[in-house]
């Protein structure tokens, strides 16, 4: 008999393809917001999950599925899979890394051009039918030539992001847990830690994944740390921010801007964020090209069909598992 394959929602193809061919394939809803309760019950009996940013997979959920061997998430960040508990439970967790890296660093510096140029606010001035002409001293913007970038987070994507940077002639800083010799010797990169990154950056740019030690990296405290000519770019997940505070310092004019592409509660925006002109925001749009779409929906289904025979995905979250003699 097929293993059961739960598919949260429709993929690329190419990706459902594969999932087709290995089982029997069962889709939750077409678009929208899949609720826990309901995704459990639709899931129920499936071998294999796979799940996008989206769904959140809880202890609770877990055991509501006795039968689920493996979980393939599509996208690099499953801060929304609690890992550990299905680590517990012998299920293999598998995501997307690498695909998506340039597709997302380029989200990133859309907003930081965005942000400095006011592409936005010149778009809805055009629009609008108000624009009376060249003036010289009107939209005048921030400059990004020579500018000093902040990376927070020089993984795979942000030193994509810092490489990106090239062209623009930015001196670099960067935190991460490990020195990235890489950037330090081809880009000039200086690792240093956050208070120093956000007092010196002109452009700071978020890229650690989400977890219970980077939840509100970015509160009050470190908002007042930053420049206030300086911008702040999220194309990581939202809740690194304390979106509040964020809101609260745009409107006191304490930096100069941010451009965000993912938000502390989505769909949902933090009331006032709408309000400001020199706020960019994109909706979860990182990995958003047809080309890597279906690249993550390919990786997803090859570590889900993994999975389902029994091996260690070719990316495994917690590899763990299959080190463990199954019982
Ligand atoms: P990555 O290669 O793992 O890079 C993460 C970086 O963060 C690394 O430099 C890591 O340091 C650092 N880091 C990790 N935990 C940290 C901590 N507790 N404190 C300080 N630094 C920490 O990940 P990636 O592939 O670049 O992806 C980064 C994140 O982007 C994902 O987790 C995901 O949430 C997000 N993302 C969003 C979109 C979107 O659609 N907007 C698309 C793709 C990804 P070390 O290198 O020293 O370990």
């Amino acid at each position: 008999m097929k293993p059961m394959i739960f598919l949260a929602k429709p993929i690329p193809e190419v990706g459902m393809k594969l999932l087709q061919a290995a089982g029997e394939v069962k889709t939750g809803i077409a678009r929208g917001t899949l609720f826990p309760d309901d995704l459990a019950t639709r899931a129920g009996g499936c071998t294999g999950m796979l799940v996008t940013p989206a769904e959140p997979i809880s202890e609770a959920i877990l055991q509501k599925l006795p039968t689920l061997k493996g979980i393939s998430n599509f996208g690099v960040g499953y801060n929304h899979i609690d890992v550990a508990a299905c680590t517990r439970r012998g299920i293999g967790v598998a995501n997307t890394p690498d695909v998506l890296t340039a597709a997302t660093a380029e989200v990133a510096w859309a907003l930081i051009l965005a942000c400095a140029r006011r592409v936005v606010e010149g778009d809805r001035l055009m629009r609008s039918g108000k624009w009376a002409g060249w003036e010289p001293m009107d939209f005048l913007a921030s400059p990004v030539v020579g500018k000093t970038l902040g990376i927070v987070g020089a993984g795979r994507i942000g030193s994509c992001v810092a490489k990106m940077a090239a062209g623009f002639d930015m001196p670099i800083r960067y935190t991460a847990r490990s020195p990235k010799p890489e950037i330090e010797m081809h880009l000039g990169a200086r690792r240093v830690d956050l208070p120093n990154l956000l007092a010196n950056a002109d452009f700071v740019s978020l890229h650690v994944p989400l977890s219970t030690e980077t939840r509100h990296l970015i509160g009050e405290r470190e908002l007042a740390m930053m420049k206030r000519s300086a911008f702040i770019i999220n194309t990581a997940r939202g809740p690194l921010i304390d979106e509040q505070a964020l809101v609260n310092a745009v409107r006191d004019k304490r930096i100069a801007g941010c451009g965000l592409d993912v938000y502390e509660n989505e769909p949902s925006l933090t009331p006032g964020l709408i309000d400001f002109p020199n706020v960019v925001l994109l909706p979860h749009v990182g990995s958003g090209t047809l080309e890597t779409r279906e690249k993550m929906a390919v990786m997803a289904a090859d570590n889900l069909v993994a999975m389902l025979q029994g091996h260690r995905p070719p990316h495994c979250v917690n590899p763990e598992v299959y080190d463990q003699p199954r019982i």
